[in-house]
């Protein structure tokens, strides 16, 4: 978009306007105000006016009602009366008669200064015209600039001070911090690599799951790399009328290679870059365009110039396969959900930031939080710190730590939740059951603690088990044991109470989930063995899946997957009839205490 239309046209349309109105107001308003100067008398002071020879010029209105005269006073300025007209046949003689001569024409009404009725029927009035007028152009102006405006992309720049952060802020994330490094390198010392006849990547994407850190690592690049960084999400290119998305990215580009070097940021991506063509929704078609401007313009920069292109989203899946195609989006920059020593990498960096005293154990509080995420791992430490204020305290403490790990998995410790003295001993009863079932197995993480306070989550207690490194293959004896350990729970109050409760819900849903994934996803039931029957579409957020199987098969899945959790309670049934004897000892000393440590709980169990 080249130029806003120019405001003068309209406001030239608006002083026509005003100057015809003015001269309205003069038609309608001068004579009302010069008749204001006019003086109303008697016909005896008119008369007597005329008999003393003051009269000037006397005129009748046509319906003869009114005379209208003018009159010199005794300082002999001209002032202009009117009177009503009596029926006075001697009134021409007398006018005649007058010691001075009287004119019969049109009477005149000439106001004080003429200076002054200038000044008030057309100086003013324009002034005040021409006043507005400067303002409403103003304003308009200013209007314009935000709806007319397309043409702008609201891209923030921002330069190396001003994000503030640099690749010290993101811990872990090593290897997306080298390959980010080497376009920084690229923008400081562009000769080393044209040199050798190297052409740098013209964009790289950023994929992975939420809040592992893409956005920051951006902004490192950018507090790095010395150059204009343009910073944008791609839902701001989403514009209700077709055509000023497309119109926003050409401008940015058009920005940035004024700026060049420089670095452009897009995040978010797939809110524009989703695959083109599926789904007919409205509004589609500014999408498209969008997408198709973008593609275009990623074609038509030269990266020698030193324009790069950064981008991040966490679903690559969605991503229009035209984006992703070598010569645009080449490189592919993984940021994953952190290891262990990642983990202890971020909450270090974490809480460098607030106080803390006495011994902290980080690696104790990374091994409980696999899989969560930089962004998890930061809210934990906030939650901590948050804590220690709350109970008044002026540092953090491990046990915040371990407090704020629980609180993020399972919400808010519920003070004031009433339990009956029967809920909680079925809930201290599903709970042992979980964690005999857990430690009479092998291939299973240790229990780390047995609690049955209830969480604001809903959650009436829980236990919980971590695993003393990070898994990356899980085999299918683990796979069973954990499902045997889920439906521990139920077992239990099966055994003991002779019914079952809504309590384990969840751990239905989790047991389902892990069964049809074994089915389905690891190839782990001898009745389908390697044979895929869901696709996951969605790795990095939840991992929604899609069958891929016929319904017949379908069904058989079904069976198949019930049978493995059949299988899984059994095995818990048995475990917790071989431990009746543990199982009533550890129930009773969980409601007695609330909450047992991991270690307690192998001391008692193995007692
Ligand atoms: P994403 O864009 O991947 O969804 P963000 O970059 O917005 O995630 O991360 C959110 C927050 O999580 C950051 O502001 C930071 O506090 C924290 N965080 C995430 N990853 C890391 C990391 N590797 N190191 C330090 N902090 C991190
Ligand atoms: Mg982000
Ligand atoms: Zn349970």
């Amino acid at each position: 978009m080249e130029e806003k239309p120019s405001p003068r046209k309209p406001l030239i349309a608006y002083y026509i306007g005003s100057l015809i109105l003015i001269l309205l107001l003069n038609a309608l308003v001068y004579p009302l105000l010069v008749r204001s100067r006019i003086t109303e008398v008697d016909y005896s002071t008119f008369l007597r006016l005329v008999e003393e020879g003051r009269v000037r010029t006397v005129q009748l209105d046509s319906s003869g009602q009114e005379i209208m005269f003018s009159a010199v006073d005794s300082a002999g300025t001209e002032q202009v009366f009117v009177t009503g007209a009596m029926p006075d046949p001697e009134l021409v003689h007398r006018l005649l008669a007058s010691r001075s001569p009287v004119s019969f024409s049109k009477v005149t009404p000439q106001p004080h200064s003429p200076l002054l009725s200038l000044l008030v029927s057309w100086i003013v009035p324009i002034l005040i015209f021409v006043g507005l007028g400067q303002l409403f152009s103003k304003q308009l102006q200013g209007r314009m600039r935000n709806t007319l405006a397309f043409g702008k992309s609201n891209a923030r720049i921002y330069v190396k001070a001003q994000t503030g952060k640099t690749f010290a802020d993101v811990a872990g994330q090593d290897e997306a911090k080298e390959a980010l490094s080497e376009i920084v390198g690229f923008l400081h010392d562009p000769q080393r690599y044209t040199e050798i006849g190297a052409k740098l990547p013209k964009g790289a994407l950023l994929v992975g799951p939420p809040g592992t850190g893409k956005t920051l690592l951006a902004q490192a690049v950018a507090g790095e790399a010395n150059v204009p960084f343009f910073s944008i999400s791609g839902s701001e290119f989403v514009e209700m009328f077709v055509g000023l998305g497309a119109a926003k990215v050409r401008d940015l580009f058009k920005q940035a290679s004024e700026k060049a070097p420089c670095i452009v940021f897009i995040d978010e991506i797939d809110t524009i870059g989703k695959k083109r063509g599926d789904g007919g929704f409205a509004g589609n078609d500014e999408r498209e365009q969008t997408l198709n401007q973008l593609l275009t313009e990623m074609d038509g920069f030269d990266s020698r110039k030193g324009v790069v292109l950064l981008a991040a989203t966490n679903r690559p899946d969605a991503l229009d396969p035209a984006l992703l195609r070598p010569g645009r989006f080449d490189r592919r920059i993984p940021v994953e959900l952190p290891d262990l020593s990642g983990r202890i990498a971020i909450l270090e960096v974490h809480l460098a930031k607030v106080k803390t005293t006495g011994p902290i154990d980080l690696a104790a509080i990374a091994r409980a939080t696999a899989g969560a995420s930089g962004a998890d791992l930061a809210n934990i430490v906030n939650e901590a710190a948050l804590r220690a204020v709350r109970m008044g305290r002026d540092a953090v403490l491990q046990t915040d730590l371990e407090e704020s790990v629980e609180v993020v998995i399972a919400g808010y410790q519920r003070k004031n939740a009433t339990l009956s003295p029967k809920e909680r001993q079925i809930v201290a009863y599903h709970e042992i059951g979980h964690a005999i079932v857990a430690a009479k197995q092998g291939h299973t993480a240790p229990v780390h603690k047995i609690t049955i306070v209830p969480r604001t989550s809903g959650a009436l207690g829980y236990t919980m088990q971590i695993e003393e490194a990070d898994r990356h293959l899980i085999s299918k004896e683990e796979a069973f044991a954990r499902l045997a350990t889920i439906t521990g729970g139920r077992a239990a109050e099966e055994l003991v109470f002779n019914t079952i409760t809504t309590g384990a819900a969840n751990d239905i849903e989790q047991a389902t989930q892990i069964a049809r994934a074994m089915v389905t996803r690891y190839g782990m039931s001898d009745r389908f063995g390697m044979m895929a029957l869901e696709s996951q579409t969605n790795p990095y957020l939840g991992g929604t899946t899609a069958l891929t199987c016929s319904s017949e098969t379908a069904a058989l899945v079904d069976q198949e997957v019930m049978r493995l959790i059949n299988k899984a309670h059994e095995t818990a049934i048995a475990i917790l009839k071989d431990n009746m004897h543990k199982l009533h000892e550890l129930a009773n000393q969980l409601l007695e205490k609330e909450t047992i440590s991991g270690d307690e709980f192998l001391r008692l169990l193995n007692a």
